[in-house]
């Protein structure tokens, strides 16, 4: 997939881009394609592939959102998807990257600094540690990250009374939300949706599930990660 194949897609979906964020985008790739070399951030490296595979994959959440003047977490970013991505696509958004592994913090650095990216923050640390960030974003992303039920115990503690949680899943979304539906009614959730998409050159499937937080969440939860992975909601 090639810039203009992207801004095609994106119009199609309704979601309308101005040209300075697209002069940024191959800038984004470059920095990707330089810094793989020295540290692995993607299995994903052709440019085309990191278009669609990447880029509109993460573009997609702004589907039928307004993310403007959101405070917005993304959970396990990685090189910076989907959570730098929206930053760069909404200014007004408040932006928080937040990962396990430091030393992915030196690229995202980089990326914030060279394609000038103001409303992004890094939080070096674990999820289920940010006690200091309780009930405080409007929105959770999460790519990659976690089964759904454990993202969830992690995530629905982050989120404000009445937001959103939002998981970027594969063709098999449907079997982790069924297998996540104690963590829903424990952590006081409301399943709001699946929106599936079909990546139109690879063809492989996206599912987004979304979540409102309808309740306060138990102090109890998140348990430490070793609790929560052995004996999951
Ligand atoms: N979202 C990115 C990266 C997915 S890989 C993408 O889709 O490309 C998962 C990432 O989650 C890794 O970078 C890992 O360091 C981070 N991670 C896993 N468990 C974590 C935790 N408990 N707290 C913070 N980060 C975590």
């Amino acid at each position: 997939m090639d810039e203009a194949n992207l801004k095609a897609v994106l119009q199609s979906e309704g979601i309308d881009l101005p040209e300075s964020f697209f002069v940024k985008l191959p800038v984004y790739a470059r920095l990707l394609a330089e810094w793989n070399e020295k540290m692995n951030l993607t299995a994903i490296t052709e440019s085309g592939a990191v278009y669609e595979k990447h880029f509109l994959d993460c573009l997609l959440l702004l589907k039928n959102r307004d993310l403007n003047n959101k405070a917005l977490c993304d959970l396990g970013s990685g090189a910076g998807f989907p959570g730098m991505l929206l930053a760069l696509a909404v200014p007004s958004a408040k932006v928080t990257l937040v990962d396990a592994t430091k030393k992915k913090f030196i690229f995202l650095e980089e990326v914030k600094k060279t394609l000038q990216i103001p409303n992004v923050e890094f939080h070096i640390g674990r999820a289920e540690d940010m006690k200091e960030f309780r009930e405080y974003f409007d929105i959770l992303t999460c790519r990659g990250f976690a089964a759904l039920n454990i993202f969830l115990e992690v995530a629905a503690p982050l989120t404000k009374r009445g937001g959103t949680i939002l998981a970027m899943k594969g063709a098999k979304a449907e079997e982790e939300l069924d297998q996540a539906q104690k963590a829903i009614r424990k952590l006081n959730l409301k399943f709001n949706g699946a929106d599936r998409f079909v990546l139109p050159e690879c063809q492989e499937t996206r599912i987004e599930l979304s979540f409102k937080k309808t309740g306060p969440t138990d102090k109890k939860y998140p348990r430490p990660w070793k609790d929560i992975l052995e004996r999951p909601l």
